[in-house]
C-alpha cells in the first residue's frame, strides 16, 4: 500500500476512536510504603464515581491491617472493598462492573495479570495499585508485568525516612526474612536509592 492510502485508511478511521481517558484500561498505581497509592486510587475512583460508571474496589483477603471490608489511605481516607484470596474472582463482578479497582497487587498470584487483560478486552477499566519493589528491593511479584502492559503508569515517591529526599524503596526494620511481612511505620521506613545502598552496606 502507498503511503497516500495509509494516510486515508487512518483518516477514515479517526472518528471511531475514544477519547485519551477512555483508552487508558489499565491503569498502575505504584510506589513504595508511604508513597500514597491508596490515596491516589481513592481519588481516582471518585473521578470515575463522578462519571456514573459502576465501580468495585478489591483487596486480597489477607490484607487485615485496618479493615476487612474497605480500603484504607494512611491519611484515613477510606471507601467500602471486597476481600478475594483470588484475581479470577474478579471475573465474577463482569457484568455489574464497569471500573475495577484493586488496592495491594503485589499481593496476587500470577494469574492477575491474565484477568486484567481479559477484562480490558471486555473494555473494563483496570486500575491497580501496589508496590513495585518488595523490602528488598526486587520487584514484586506481577507487578512488573502490570507495569509493562499498563497504558498509564503512576509512580509515586514517599519521603526518605533519612534524608528527606524521593524515596522509591520500603525498607524492613526488623530482622524478618520472608517477602510477605504485613506491617506498617513499626517494620517499614521508606528510603532514597542512595540511603537505601547505605543501609545495605552497614
Ligand atoms: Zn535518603
Amino acid at each position: 500500500m502507498e503511503i497516500s492510502h495509509k494516510r486515508d485508511v487512518k483518516t477514515a478511521l479517526k472518528g471511531q476512536f475514544t477519547t485519551i481517558e477512555e483508552n487508558a484500561k489499565l491503569r498502575v498505581i505504584c510506589g513504595p510504603m508511604f508513597s500514597g497509592k491508596t490515596t491516589k486510587l481513592i481519588n481516582i475512583i471518585h473521578t470515575y464515581a463522578a462519571q456514573d460508571r459502576r465501580i468495585q474496589v478489591f483487596k486480597p483477603q489477607l490484607d487485615h491491617r485496618y479493615a476487612t471490608k474497605e480500603i484504607v489511605s494512611h491519611d484515613n481516607k477510606s471507601i467500602a472493598a471486597i476481600g478475594i484470596t483470588n484475581a479470577e474472582e474478579l471475573y465474577a463482578f463482569a457484568d455489574k462492573t464497569d471500573v475495577f479497582a484493586i488496592d495491594e497487587a503485589q499481593f496476587f498470584g500470577d494469574e492477575i495479570v491474565n484477568v486484567c487483560q481479559s477484562l480490558t478486552r471486555k473494555n473494563k477499566i483496570v486500575i491497580i495499585s501496589g508496590l513495585d519493589f518488595d523490602f528488598k528491593a526486587r520487584p514484586f511479584g506481577s507487578m512488573p508485568a502490570l507495569l509493562s502492559l499498563a497504558d498509564e503508569i503512576i509512580k509515586l515517591n514517599a519521603v526518605c525516612n533519612f534524608c528527606a529526599g524521593h524515596a522509591s524503596f520500603s525498607h524492613r526494620t526488623t530482622t524478618e526474612v520472608e517477602t510477605l511481612v504485613l506491617g506498617e511505620k513499626d517494620k517499614y521506613v521508606p528510603l532514597c536509592r542512595s540511603c537505601y545502598l547505605e543501609v545495605l552496606k552497614a
